[in-house]
């Protein structure tokens, strides 16, 4: 395998070392091969926020498999999910699954350009929606700790009709729109950034967006892959009363299992294939087991005081680190929304990509690796989200705090 992983942030290359290799997880701890137990803050990248091998989860697989993996065929897994999809996301009436985050994006893009008949999208530097290639322009996540802003292999004219703006800079966006007024499909954004670290909207950028797109003809897609039941239950786009016209979603929805889905407008969604023209289509979507384990963990994030729980747990991190920084005089600048966060190593809050690439990332792989020793395990990388989940508990927060304040000393 390429590096030794299916997925190059996982390698460490942006750290120093070789990837530790799990050999299983169980509620807020993994365990690697050689016998080492972390605290896990990646939760595999947002999706696990009940914690690993979660009980309810884990029942809800096991009674799915015995039914069969896999059907081609329509099943209640896929009407259930739906239906709690369809009912926490203001803009979704109707929705179609996928197999993963990236084919959510990729059918969102499609089917604004097949619902608007425009070509142009438009897109912000150091957000992530995936790796399809006309997405891969300075993207975030693996694509910046990389500096491959843009991939090899993706031709010129993949990507011409990208336009890219910058986050939190509604001008930006109003100046491509000076331009290519008629010729913009839409716009697509992570709600909140988190796969350049985490990046809140300032105020009135979201609803700043709804407005340019809506007084131009086009649509806005919220790509809620990661925020999208982490943020509450309806999202990003509940948590600051902005409805977008198409939403992506995967991560939490898969429960650890690999799903996507898009969603929107029924006038919107009709245009998909078979009620429309515009062809999506997959093998393994809606597959039984994913669904299973999707349900079930939507199912138990609903119940009263879930989110209340994991935000409250959440501050109290957040507030620990910012006290420790202060403390030990390092320049450091936290940013966070609910329950997820990121330690720039910057002198203030990154508010765009910009900002955030001057984080001093020597410092962050000396943070981790220090981290890591003592069984705390950060993302191996400045540009990614630190996740809590329900399993971590107030002595884990306690315990990790102790490890931040000897990790930013010996930085
Ligand atoms: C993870 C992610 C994706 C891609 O999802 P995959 O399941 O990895 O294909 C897309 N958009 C955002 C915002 C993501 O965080």
């Amino acid at each position: 395998m390429p590096g030794g992983v299916n997925s190059p942030v996982r390698s460490f290359k942006a750290v120093s070392g070789t990837p530790v290799f799990i050999s299983r997880g169980k509620g807020q701890y993994i365990y690697d091969v050689d016998g080492n137990k972390y605290t896990d803050y990646m939760s595999s990248w947002g999706p696990l926020i009940l914690g690993h091998a979660a009980p309810v989860v884990v029942r809800a697989v096991k009674k799915a498999a015995e039914k069969g993996t896999s059907y081609g065929a329509p099943c209640e897994g896929e009407v259930e999910l739906a239906k709690l999809i369809v009912k926490a996301f203001p803009s979704i009436d109707m929705v179609r699954m996928t197999s993963s985050g990236t084919e959510a994006t990729m059918s969102g893009v499609r089917l604004a350009r097949a619902y608007t008949k425009r070509d142009y999208i438009v897109k912000f530097e150091g957000c992530y929606h995936g790796h399809a290639d006309y997405l891969l322009v300075q993207a975030g996540s693996g694509a910046t700790t990389f500096g491959t802003p843009s991939s090899p292999g993706v031709p010129e004219s993949f990507t011409e009709k990208t336009l890219l703006a910058n986050y939190n800079d509604l001008d930006s966006v109003s100046g491509l729109y000076d331009k290519y007024r008629d010729k913009i499909a839409a716009v697509i954004i992570e709600p909140v950034a988190a796969n350049m670290g985490v990046v809140p909207p300032s105020d009135g950028f979201l609803e700043g967006l709804r407005e340019i797109t809506s007084g131009s003809g086009s649509l806005l897609i919220f790509d809620e892959v990661i925020t999208g039941f982490r943020l509450g239950m309806g999202g990003a786009q509940r948590k600051y009363g902005v409805t977008p016209d198409i939403t992506c979603l995967g991560k939490i929805i898969g429960g650890g299992l690999p799903v996507g889905a898009f969603g929107g407008k029924k006038e919107i969604m009709s245009r998909v294939a078979p009620l429309g023209p515009m062809y999506q289509a997959g093998t393994l979507s809606g597959n039984p087991l994913a669904m299973a384990a999707g349900l079930a963990t939507l199912r138990k994030l609903k119940e009263p005081g879930n989110y209340k729980k994991l935000r409250a747990l959440s501050r109290n991190m957040v507030e620990g680190i910012k006290e420790i920084i202060k403390k030990v005089g390092i320049k450091a600048a936290v940013n966070s929304v609910d329950s997820m966060f990121t330690l720039f190593f910057t002198e203030t809050n990154p508010v765009d990509y910009r900002t955030v690439l001057k984080s001093d990332t020597i410092k962050y792989s000396k943070f981790f690796e220090n981290l890591l020793r003592a069984g705390i395990m950060f993302p191996p990388s400045q540009f990614e989200a630190v996740f809590l989940s329900l399993a971590h508990t107030e002595r884990d927060v306690d315990r990790t705090l102790d490890a931040v304040y000897k990790a930013l000393k010996a930085v």
